[in-house]
């Protein structure tokens, strides 16, 4: 299996990267609505798995289906 993203991985952090969407910070992330997670993001990639897929912020490594991050886009 490819690399995942750790939260604490320099970018994630700027972004407010977290593997679980539901524990995400809503003080510093207003924007946050509950239901966003990478599996619904624009930028999400599946690749075949129900629990990680890539991100086109994230290079080669992979993040979690049910994480989420401060750029997400809904998927139209
Ligand atoms: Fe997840 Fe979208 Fe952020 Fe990528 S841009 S980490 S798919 S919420």
């Amino acid at each position: 299996a490819q690399a995942m993203v750790a939260e604490t991985d320099p970018q994630a952090a700027a972004l407010g990267y977290k593997a679980v969407a539901i524990t995400v910070d809503k003080a510093k992330f207003a924007k946050y609505v509950a239901g966003q997670e990478c599996d619904n993001c624009a930028l999400y990639q599946a690749k075949g798995s129900a629990t990680a897929g890539g991100c086109s912020l994230f290079g080669t490594k992979q993040v979690a289906a049910k994480g989420w991050c401060s750029a997400y886009a809904k998927k139209a």
